[in-house]
């Protein structure tokens, strides 16, 4: 086993540029994927491409998952964890429901191997750049071998707390973004109404107490803020596909422990509507188009 070789599963949007990434540092790394363009891809980026799983995890100090949803991510887990080496890390980078992402650490713990959970966020532009923020969940030494690797694909590697925690930390900074990107919206169509420029109420709102990120950076409508996909008619930035998926987590988190988060259920309503209208792909903050009006929804 070399702590410089890492088994790299899921090359996709993601885990495709962050194994890249990985490589670029110095890292062995063998990848693995169901579809054959993302094998392609990564290969080219110098990455060693497995034929299936038990290939992946040979001689590996690390494992990383980059999947689409838990029920990936624990089949996965199930799979490996009875190939790799003692004391190989496993180290779960997707975003998955909270429940999942802890039995992922119960099983790796019962085959007696350090885990940890570190969502991302920052996307495939931070994936990319090497920029990524991770949020982490697990053993404080566990967490410690993690950081040295996440480092390489990202800039910030917070350590949450226990099994779950990262995941915990990414829906809930995501509720707050679905919420606060539905309100900045709002306020700029109320402000249309009213007369309002959109420039004024940006020169007012980014400086008052109504500044936020939604508002600043991901501005929802075109000028103010040049790089906000407002100015590329959309284009992603942060699907509203994804948004939607990490507001459902959310709402079965908040189910599961009883919290109440009515602006949370809220805004999964609407951007399942806004998905329902074939919105899915455009960046998150396209929703001001719904809150508009139906004839500007499309
Ligand atoms: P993606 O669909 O592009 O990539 C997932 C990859 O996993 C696919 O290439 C798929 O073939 C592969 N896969 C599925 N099952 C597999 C299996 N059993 N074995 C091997 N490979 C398998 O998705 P993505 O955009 O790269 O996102 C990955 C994760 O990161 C998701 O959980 C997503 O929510 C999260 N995320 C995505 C973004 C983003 O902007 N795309 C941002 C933050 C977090």
């Amino acid at each position: 086993m070399s702590s410089k070789t890492i088994g790299f599963i899921g090359l996709g949007h993601m885990g495709g540029p962050m194994a890249a990434n990985l490589v670029k540092a110095g890292f062995a790394v063998r990848g693995f994927d169901l579809v054959e363009a993302s094998k392609q891809a990564a290969k080219e980026n110098g990455v060693q491409i497995a034929e299936n799983v038990a290939q992946v995890v040979q001689g590996a100090g690390a494992i990383i998952t980059m999947l689409p949803a838990g029920s990936h991510v624990l089949n996965v887990w199930r799979e490996l964890l009875v190939l790799v080496s003692p004391n190989t890390l496993l180290i779960d980078c997707s975003t998955i429901d909270v429940d999942s992402a802890r039995k992922a650490h119960q099983l790796a713990a019962e085959h007696r191997l350090p885990s940890i959970d570190a969502p991302v966020s920052g996307g495939v532009v931070g994936a990319t750049a090497a920029t990524l923020t991770f949020m982490a969940g697990g053993e404080k030494s566990a967490f410690d071998r993690a950081e040295i690797i996440l480092s390489t694909m990202g800039k910030r590697i917070v350590h949450c707390g226990d099994a779950g925690a990262g995941q915990a930390a990414k829906i809930c900074n995501n509720m707050i973004l679905g919420i606060s990107m539905i309100g900045v919206c709002e306020a700029f169509v109320l402000g249309e109404k009213l007369g309002l420029s959109q420039q004024a109420l940006f020169d007012v709102a980014s400086v008052s107490s109504g500044q936020c990120w939604a508002l600043t950076t991901n501005c929802p409508v075109a000028g103010p803020v040049p790089t906000s996909p407002a100015n590329r008619n959309y284009q992603p930035g942060f699907a509203a596909s994804l948004m939607l998926k990490d507001l459902k987590l959310a709402q079965e988190a908040a189910a599961s422990v009883g919290a109440t988060t009515p602006l949370g259920a809220e805004a999964a309503q609407l951007y399942n509507l806004f998905n329902a209208l074939g919105s899915g792909g455009e960046d998150f903050s396209g929703i001001i188009r719904l809150l508009r009006g139906k004839e500007d929804a499309s």
